[in-house]
């Protein structure tokens, strides 16, 4: 029985996970008035909502804490005062219940939670606030075959939003104005495998302010922005062979998106995963999930010496577990 805790960022949540199965995934969100996050306030959030968020979860799995085997903590990547937060809490209930810590890269578990859902070895299309990757194993390691040259997908599509008098999360609200627009002609950026959305920022806000309508603006973004990151991941396919194609991170909940990649994968003969929404996001449902792969395989640390890694690369990590 492994216990996750998220908390790398916006998020604080809690997984229950025995022998691949679920049983319980609870989480709390910070989220500011206005602005993006403020890391030292969205760390105060995690500590003030985990002991809550810990005795929820083990009420709604049904188990007691004396069958917790280990604490699967994403320490990496993320913001320093979150990642802190998240240690002294995992440290604390490591020391009171004895067991040890199997520390978790949060990008991986986006990865490996596609394996919950019938996924073998998948290329992974992470797409979130702050971060953009398309990511696959290879040679022995978790490789990052293209990523954001800026910013994150998600936090381009929030800047957007909020020039546009749109409050956080702009995603879910540009969505819904794209239903109705017409397309205009926006800078298209992929080089190689990477992609840049600064460009696109600019011209949309330019537009917006010479008067286009915010609906055409928000179909377009989404018939530029998602084609680029589609791209980049069916030359993943085409690079690595994979056959099988697992969408994580907020980005991934938008449903024109998810079209472009079953389509994508229809054409060229590939399976298409897209994880329920709750385990999309953020959540501590994948890092109990992945912890346990790594706890089986023999990966396990005295919770004294594990620390923060707020930079750790997805192929830094040391992977034992296939
Ligand atoms: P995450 O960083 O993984 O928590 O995801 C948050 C990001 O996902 C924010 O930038 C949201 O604007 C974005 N997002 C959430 N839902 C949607 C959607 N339906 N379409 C586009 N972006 C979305
Ligand atoms: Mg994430």
């Amino acid at each position: 029985m492994i216990v996750g805790v998220e908390c790398t960022a916006h998020t604080f949540g809690i997984g229950i996970v025995d022998k691949g199965k679920i049983l319980a995934n609870v989480k709390d969100m910070y989220s500011p008035a206005s602005g993006g996050i403020v890391p030292m306030d969205s760390a105060k959030h995690h500590k003030n909502v985990s002991e809550k968020l810990w005795n929820e979860a083990l009420e709604k799995s049904g188990i007691s804490e004396k069958d917790i085997d280990a604490i699967a903590l994403s320490n990496a990547p993320g913001l320093s005062p979150c990642l802190i937060a998240g240690l002294h809490f995992a440290k604390e209930k490591a020391a009171e219940l004895g067991v040890p810590i199997v520390p978790v890269n949060h990008c991986i578990a986006h990865l490996e939670i596609g394996r919950s859902v019938g996924a073998h070895d998948p290329v992974l299309l992470y797409a979130s606030g702050a971060n953009t990757q398309i990511i696959a194993f290879a040679a022995g390691k978790y490789r990052i075959f293209g990523e954001t040259l800026d910013i994150g997908v998600g936090n381009f599509i929030d800047k957007v939003a909020r020039h546009f008098g749109m409050p956080f999360p702009g995603g879910p609200k540009l969505e819904v104005a794209a239903k109705t627009g017409k397309y205009i002609e926006l800078p298209y950026s992929i080089k190689g495998m990477d992609v840049s959305f600064s460009g696109m920022q600019t011209k949309l806000q330019q537009l917006f302010d010479k008067g286009a309508k915010v609906e055409d603006l928000a179909f377009s973004l989404q018939e530029t922005a998602f084609p680029m990151l589609v791209e980049a991941a069916e030359r993943a396919l085409a690079h690595t062979g994979k056959k099988e194609l697992v969408l994580g991170g907020g980005v991934a909940c938008n449903s024109r998106l998810q079209e472009m990649c079953r389509i994508m994968c229809q054409e060229r003969g590939a399976k298409f995963f897209c994880p329920e929404r709750s385990l999309l996001v953020d959540n501590a449902a994948m890092i109990a999930y992945t912890g346990e792969i790594m706890f089986n395989s023999g990966i396990k640390e005295n919770a004294k010496n594990v620390d923060i890694k707020p930079r750790e690369r997805t192929d830094e990590v040391n992977v034992i577990w296939r």
